[in-house]
């Protein structure tokens, strides 16, 4: 297949197996390209995109613009804080008049879950989600799974273990749907207070024992605690947390193999990870900051090349 079977990136609940699989095989060439000393190509010189930020972002707003930059689009960004949605626009409003500038794509970060799927239907512009509340974040759990693919050679049958705020985390939820899309084996780790209802439906088993999931798996990837997602408290305090849950050298050690460590950042050092995990040899946390990009342009490449007289 040479195309995606989608015109936007709302969520990977909506991708088929060749979808991920052709933004691998395209992420595979602007990987090669972006270690290059020349890192740009022309592929998108005629297109401009808006990053629309209405939520915080450091790494997927800055690797998104460096994508868009390696594909030489025109590229316009918005934060909420400092805009007219302080002044009662709505959304709609925003990126209406957005779109009357000849915008083509939009990357849009919201803290509503859904809100990529409503901008879809009422705008004519393609769009990423990077991102919407507690729902989904596809392009994370894509550049999660390549770069399980890239380390262990393939993703079918690897064991993989979430771990961490289940219930207020996007990363979960894309990346449970993208793996199992590959053929992994996947489970989640965590209080059973930060566990969804809806476990079961998603086909994914639960431990509450670390120490039985580390056992168990090939790759952690480790969450962080949603504080800023949660209304009430979900357990006691972050240091019990840590004490039952965060992931040190101690505990690795007492396994008898490796595994891979992932976080998707920003990381709390010494609450779900201790700095000798985060920055040791099993941890992959920079190499998926460095797919991010690649994974990042072969989303919007694809995308582009549906827009009409593209
Ligand atoms: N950066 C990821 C996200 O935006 C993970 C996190 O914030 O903990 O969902």
């Amino acid at each position: 297949m040479s195309n995606l079977s989608v015109d936007h990136l709302l969520g990977i609940k909506y991708l088929k197996k060749s979808d991920v699989e052709l933004i691998f095989k395209t992420a595979d060439n602007f990987k090669k390209i972006i270690n290059q000393p020349i890192k740009k190509v022309p592929s998108l010189r005629d297109i401009t995109i808006a990053n629309l930020f209405f939520e915080d972002s450091t790494r997927t707003k800055l690797s998104f613009e460096l994508a868009e930059k390696r594909l030489s689009a025109d590229v316009i960004n918005f934060a909420s804080g400092s805009s007219s949605v302080k002044k009662g626009e709505t959304l709609l409003d925003t990126v209406n008049n957005i779109l009357a500038m000849k915008v083509d794509m939009i990357v849009l970060r919201h803290p509503n879950p859904g809100a990529s799927v409503f901008l879809s239907r009422n705008v004519d512009a393609k769009i990423v989600n990077a991102g919407d509340g507690t729902h989904e974040h596809p392009t994370q759990a894509l550049l999660d799974t390549y770069s399980i693919r890239e380390k262990h050679g393939e993703v079918r049958d690897k064991r993989i273990v979430i771990i961490g705020d289940i219930l207020h985390s996007r990363v979960a939820l894309s990346n449970i749907y993208c793996l199992q899309k590959l053929g992994a084996k996947v489970k989640v780790c965590g209080p059973s207070s930060l566990m969804p209802k809806h476990l079961d439906s998603l086909g994914v088993t639960h431990f509450s024992n670390l120490k039985k999931a580390l056992e168990w798996c090939d790759i952690a990837n480790v969450l962080r605690i949603q504080l800023e997602r949660q209304d009430v408290n979900y357990f006691p305090s972050l240091r019990e947390y840590s004490m039952l849950y965060g992931i040190d050298k101690k505990i690795l050690d007492s396994l008898n193999k490796e595994i891979t460590i992932m976080h998707p950042g920003p990381i709390n050092r010494g609450v779900e990870l201790s700095s000798d995990v985060a920055d040791s040899k099993h941890a992959i946390i920079l190499d998926q900051v460095e797919n991010g990009v690649a994974v990042r342009m072969a989303v919007l490449f694809l995308l582009a090349g549906k827009i009409q007289g593209n």
